[in-house]
């Protein structure tokens, strides 16, 4: 806040000051006067006595012998005297022996000083003969003009009155001084420091004891300030913390610190409304203890709450993967699982929280075990809202505990018969190798520029003891996930590369074995290894043995996906891009990828004849991968118009169910052989 100078103390200060000793000056100055005017009138009488005194003797003398002559000579004498206006001297009765008089003194101040002083003023004293007869013979008697007394008079007020204004002034100017000085300086000096004070930290900036003020009322209020100042602070403090402590208590849970329910809802709607922009899934997996209340019950209050507490914990180190963990009351938890793709991600945390309760918890000197049931939904597909999801999965929870426990349960049925399936599938993958549970199938490509055989694809199958075939487009993920598909891969590289070295061997000489890679193993830095490693067991030359890496697989890092593929290039083998098309490739890494050939994938293959944006798609991919100087193979093919069409387009080789589909090692070796002697031939 600025300050007037005219509101300014300095300046009131200044102002009272010196109209008081104005007043002060003016009063006592006056009250001179008054006086002064008293003792001028006294003047007068005593003047008039000294005159009369002094010509007492002649004047009797002049009467005594009623010698005119001599009255007017001490008439005369009289008449020296400025202020004497009419002299007589005589007898009362009897005309005066001698007598003068002269005009009023002219002034142009008499007006005033007639007002104080009179216009004249008469003085009379007898003329007596000496003692002892003191004979009575007459009176003098003077008149004086009070002129000449009241010019003295008025000179002496003007001087009394200015010099009395003056000084009272100067009076007033060193006492504003002294008081600006000692009081309103160091006043607009602390005020200064005052306005710098932060008014949310208040006592961050102590107020400085000003020098000279120390012990004074400046220097204690200086120092109650500071002090009141400290004690807003801390009371401001205490009052934020009382605040964020009430807030914590509404939205935490008290005894575990984590989010309560009412927060979680809260967490939830900001999640739902981010998922549903990118249309994302999100999980919300409720968690409940099996029998809690057995636990408080066998052991104490106390050490519930101690395992709830370790339970929080376990459950806080899946936070890395969660978007919201809270206590929803009691023995339940919620975890929210943002962003997710697929409900087996979902399905995948639940069963680590199943693990994870596998260890027990030592609490109170005892290692005791829980168990939990878990009911998920997920969004969008259970409920729109926090509401319906949370209510849901608790029910699901509190459902399953019903049927039994220790396990994970969703909301909709197919999906949890789906999850289960894949957990189990999941599991006898794990034992599938070692069982020898797999087989690999290979299906010919035909070469366009002279209709023969030039290589197969080695597909691996899958063959459970109770479901029967299970595709590999169902494992395969699964076994992508579980870290399996590195172990299965080697396998399917080291049948491929045996397969294709009895192939060789029984005069096939230059068909070329395509392999599927996951792009898991792609990333697998033994990869390279491996794979010159099966060239050289197999003596298979480098361009015979061909690996297809699927363009989305590429596509999610780039970079380190080129150093992979060249690597894997330096044995020599050939490099496809599989379901060409299906992806985001752009052109410019397609360029920067050391690749030989192109798959378009089968769906724009199927379509093409009866959808024109398939038909121009395949024409497309065809021209790209030769202007890059690329083999481009047509997957699934099924008919001859098709066929026909990707020809007719430059398309350099097919593959599909037209020529054949993928048959057991046994089963295409006569396919091969049956080739050889029909139309269609093998190199
Ligand atoms: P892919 O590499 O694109 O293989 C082509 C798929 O299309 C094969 O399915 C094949 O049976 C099928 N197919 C071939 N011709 C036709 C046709 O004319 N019409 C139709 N409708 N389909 C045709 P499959 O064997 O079920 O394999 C599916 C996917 O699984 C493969 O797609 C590949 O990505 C993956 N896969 C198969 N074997 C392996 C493997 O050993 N390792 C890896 N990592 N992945 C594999
Ligand atoms: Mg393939
Ligand atoms: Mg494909």
């Amino acid at each position: 806040m600025k300050l007037e100078l005219k509101n300014s103390l300095s300046v009131k200060l200044l102002r009272v000051v010196l109209l008081s000793a104005l007043i002060v000056g003016v009063v006592l100055s006056c009250a001179q006067i008054v006086y002064d005017a008293y003792k001028t009138r006294q003047a007068v009488a005593t003047d008039a006595a000294r005159i009369l005194d002094m010509f007492r003797d002649p004047s009797t003398q002049a009467v005594y012998s009623l010698d005119r002559e001599m009255g007017m000579q001490v008439i005369e004498g009289l008449f020296q005297d400025k202020a004497v206006r009419m002299a007589s001297i005589g007898h009362p009765n009897e005309t005066l022996l001698a007598e003068k008089t002269r005009d009023l003194k002219a002034s142009p101040t008499r007006w005033l000083t007639d007002l104080i002083l009179g216009q004249e003023r008469s003085f009379t004293t007898q003329l007596v003969g000496r003692s002892p007869y003191s004979e009575y013979y007459g009176d003098l008697r003077i008149t004086l003009d009070t002129a000449t007394y009241g010019e003295g008079f008025l000179i002496n007020s003007m001087i009394i009155f200015i010099s009395g204004v003056l000084r009272a002034l100067a009076m007033g100017l060193v006492l504003y001084l002294v008081y600006h000085w000692l009081l309103t300086k160091p006043l607009s000096r602390i005020i200064e420091h005052l306005t710098s004070i932060n008014p949310d930290r208040p006592s961050e900036h102590q107020l400085p004891l000003l020098k000279g003020h120390e012990k004074n009322e400046l220097g204690i209020w200086v120092n109650t300030a500071n002090q009141l100042l400290a004690s807003i602070e801390r009371n401001t403090h205490l009052r934020h913390e009382a605040e964020s402590s009430l807030l914590r208590m509404a939205q935490y849970d008290f005894l575990t610190g984590l989010p309560n329910r009412q927060q979680l809802q809260q967490q939830l709607d900001k999640i739902l409304i981010d998922a549903g922009k990118v249309q994302h899934r999100v999980a919300v997996l409720c968690v409940g203890l099996d029998d809690f209340k057995g636990i408080n019950e066998q052991f104490s209050y106390q050490a519930g709450d101690q395992l709830l507490l370790a339970l929080a914990d376990r459950l806080r180190s899946h936070s890395g993967r969660l978007g919201a963990l809270a206590r929803l009351g009691g023995d339940q938890f919620a975890l929210v699982q943002a962003d997710i793709e697929q409900p087996y991600e979902a399905a995948e945390l639940a069963q680590n929280i199943l693990d994870d309760l596998e260890a027990p918890f030592a609490v109170e000197h005892e290692e005791i075990r829980l168990r939990a049931t878990i009911g998920i939904t997920l969004f969008p597909e259970d409920g729109d809202s926090t509401e319906k999801l949370l209510q849901k999965a608790e029910q699901t929870m509190t459902l399953a505990k019903t049927r039994s426990r220790n396990r994970y349960q969703f909301y909709i049925a197919s999906v949890d018969s789906e999850m289960r399936r894949r957990r189990e599938l999941e599991k006898d993958l794990r034992e599938a190798l070692v069982r020898n549970q797999f087989h690999l199938v290979y299906q010919p490509q035909i070469s366009y520029r002279d209709q023969r055989v030039v290589g197969v694809e080695a597909l691996i199958r899958w063959i459970h003891p109770e479901h029967g075939f299970v595709p590999p487009d169902q494992f395969i993920p699964l076994a992508e996930q579980n870290g399996t598909i590195i172990a299965i891969g080697e396998w399917v590289l080291d049948q491929a590369c045996k397969q294709l070295r009895e192939w060789h061997d029984q005069g096939f000489t230059d068909l070329r074995m395509a392999v599927n890679l996951s792009t898991v193993q792609l990333h697998h830095s033994e990869l390279p290894r491996v794979v010159n490693n099966l060239l050289q067991i197999y003596r298979l030359p480098p361009r015979s043995l061909e690996l297809e890496v699927t363009e989305t697989g590429l596509m999610e890092d780039i970079s380190t996906a080129a150093q992979h593929l060249l690597s894997l290039r330096r044995s020599g083998a050939l490099i496809a891009i599989d379901d060409f098309g299906t992806g985001y490739s752009s052109l410019s890494y397609l360029k920067s990828l050391p690749l030989d050939k192109i798959k378009i994938d089968k769906s724009f293959v199927q379509d093409l004849i009866d959808d024109d944006d398939d038909a121009t798609i395949v024409r497309a991919i065809i021209q790209l991968g030769k202007s890059l100087g690329m083999q481009v193979i047509a997957e699934g093919v099924e008919t001859t118009e098709q066929e026909a069409y990707i020809i007719a387009e430059g398309c350099h080789e097919g593959q599909g169910y037209f020529y054949s589909k993928p048959l057991p090692a046994r089963e295409l070796l006569s396919y091969l052989k049956q080739a050889q002697r029909t139309h269609v031939g093998v190199l």
